[in-house]
């Protein structure tokens, strides 16, 4: 464990990977910001020292005023995990490109809010850590996956070239690409007959048993490795997951 534990803020920490390491950063009592668009579901948990706000991470005036109100309260920001996401799985030939622009302005656009809220201050302190959660469609192409795809390249890409820029500031810039995961965000794919097949195959190939909490305690534990140290990318999917 960290000591002398310092500022987290966690984006998307009202369902899935995000809510999963809002717990576990609280077993080991790090002050805490946590945004996403339900509050409540933030707030059901009573976490100790921790704030939650109602942001949208396109919205970077509102994501700023939240991250500054935290730190004016717990002081700077040592790691951000830009974790909120959309997964509108479609066909390109026929999706309808309100949900490509969704998938850009939350996976991208968040992203990089989110980077820009905290990189100035981390390279005057010349200390933090910055999380981006890409995704292996990230790095390789999925069926229904284009617009997802584009985006999700777009934060390795994007990830790739901060960590060039933040590197000689001592300032670590990861990336996690999570394979498939149960969690919500397959909820919000419109196409049933998309959502159908995604969920047989994964259960075709027994990929069903890898949980929101592993994919949690690795962002944590890439974290709270030495500064000196940092694991630059990392793919984790379920065992039995063949692509
Ligand atoms: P969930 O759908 O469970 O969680 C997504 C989170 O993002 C929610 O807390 C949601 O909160 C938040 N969110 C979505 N849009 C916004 C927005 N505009 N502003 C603020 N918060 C927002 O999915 P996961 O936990 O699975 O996904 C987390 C990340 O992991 C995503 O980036 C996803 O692409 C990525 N990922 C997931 C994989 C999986 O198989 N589960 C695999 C690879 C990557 P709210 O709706 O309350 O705003």
């Amino acid at each position: 464990m960290k000591t002398n534990n310092k500022l987290v803020v966690i984006t998307g920490a009202s369902s899935g990977f995000g809510l999963e390491l809002a717990k576990e950063f609280a077993k080991d009592g790090y002050p805490m910001l946590l945004l996403a668009r339900r509050v409540e579901k933030m707030e059901e948990l009573e976490l100790p020292n921790t704030i939650c706000r109602k942001v949208d991470v396109t919205n970077k005036e509102e994501f700023e005023l939240a991250v500054r109100e935290a730190e004016a309260i717990y002081g700077k920001t040592d790691l951000i995990v830009n974790n909120a996401g959309v997964m509108l799985l479609g066909d390109l030939a026929t999706q309808d490109a309100k949900e490509w622009k969704t998938m850009m302005d939350v996976n991208v656009m968040g992203v990089m809010n989110g980077m820009q809220i905290v990189m100035t201050d981390m390279k005057e302190r010349r200390n933090g850590t910055i999380i981006n959660v890409s995704s292996i469609a990230g790095i390789q192409p999925f069926g229904n996956h284009a617009a997802y795809c584009a985006s999700k390249f777009g934060v390795t890409g994007l990830t790739r070239v901060a960590r060039g820029e933040m590197s000689p500031f001592n300032v670590r810039v990861l990336s996690i690409m999570p394979g498939a995961v149960s969690t919500e965000l397959l909820g919000h794919t419109t196409d049933k007959n998309i959502i159908d097949g995604y969920n047989a195959w994964k259960e075709s190939v027994g990929a069903v048993n890898i949980t929101a909490n592993d994919v949690a305690k690795t962002i944590k534990y890439s974290y709270e490795l030495p500064q000196a140290v940092s694991l630059r990318e990392i793919v984790i999917t379920d065992t039995m997951q063949d692509a």
